[in-house]
């Protein structure tokens, strides 16, 4: 399990303006926090200080109090898998795409024993089974983004950074897929950059970022007059 702790981070994209300005924030394991605020807001810059895509000013990453600076490039992205807002799929089945993704490392045959468990188990848990077995030609924005889901949560990261998963879906279809991802990221340390608050109910803490600091931090039902 790991802990990530943010503390006091400045980041800045070009001189003069910071994307962050001192922001702060911990992540628990099994914790879920959701980063939402408008455009230009500093939601992304998060992402990319976290995937070591940006260097921070000044402040602090630490994961298990190891400084992000000090892990290689490589440990990073097995610590943290993200979702990313333009997923690929081949040209075969959501079945079939799901079975290419999945462990590699140790025993071959281990990881795919590994894999395919985790795959009925995903299965079972969403009731996709009809899905499954759609064309990958074929498939909806929505089913997209989930077998995009699905896939990072096979890699079964130490933490998920989902970036606007719901983006260029519709208000029904984001809806759904959003309940779907809060339901199967349950007791997973998540961060979820959102610009919408709807549905973040279950999500341990919500954080409004504007203009690079922190306006307001709580639970869902906490937080006043929020974007
Ligand atoms: P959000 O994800 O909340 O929309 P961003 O993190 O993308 O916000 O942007 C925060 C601020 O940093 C904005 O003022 C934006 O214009 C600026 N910014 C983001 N990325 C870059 C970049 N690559 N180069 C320069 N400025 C950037
Ligand atoms: P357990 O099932 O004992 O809670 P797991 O490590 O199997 O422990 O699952 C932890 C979390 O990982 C689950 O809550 C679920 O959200 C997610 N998860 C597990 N297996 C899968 C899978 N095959 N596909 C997607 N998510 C999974």
């Amino acid at each position: 399990p790991l802990t990530v702790e943010i503390d006091d981070l400045v980041v800045c994209h070009t001189a003069g303006a910071a994307a962050l300005d001192g922001v702060s924030l911990r992540l628990a394991p099994g914790r879920r926090v959701a980063i939402v605020g408008p455009s230009g807001a500093g939601k992304s810059t998060l992402l990319a200080a976290l995937m070591r895509l940006v260097e921070p000013e000044s402040g602090n990453i630490r994961i298990n109090g190891v400084d992000l600076r000090d892990l290689d490039g490589d440990d990073v992205r097995t610590l943290m898998t993200g979702l990313t807002q333009d997923p690929y799929i081949f040209r075969t089945t959501l079945r079939d795409n799901l079975r290419l993704a999945g462990p590699e490392a140790g025993e071959e045959e281990l990881a795919r024993a590994v894999r395919d468990a985790r795959l009925e188990d995903w299965v079972g848990r969403t009731g996709w089974d009809a899905e499954l077995g759609e064309d990958g030609r074929t498939v909806s924005g929505g089913q997209l983004q989930r077998l995009a889901l699905a896939r990072a949560l096979l890699y079964d990261p130490p933490v998920l950074l989902l970036d606007e998963p719901a983006e260029a879906l519709d208000e029904e279809t984001a809806d759904r897929l959003m309940a779907d991802l809060l339901d199967v990221t349950r007791d997973r340390t998540t961060l979820l950059v959102t610009h919408r608050l709807k549905g973040l109910e279950l999500v341990d803490e919500v954080i409004v970022l504007e203009e690079g600091r922190i306006a307001q931090r709580g639970r869902h039902d906490e937080l006043v007059a929020v974007p």
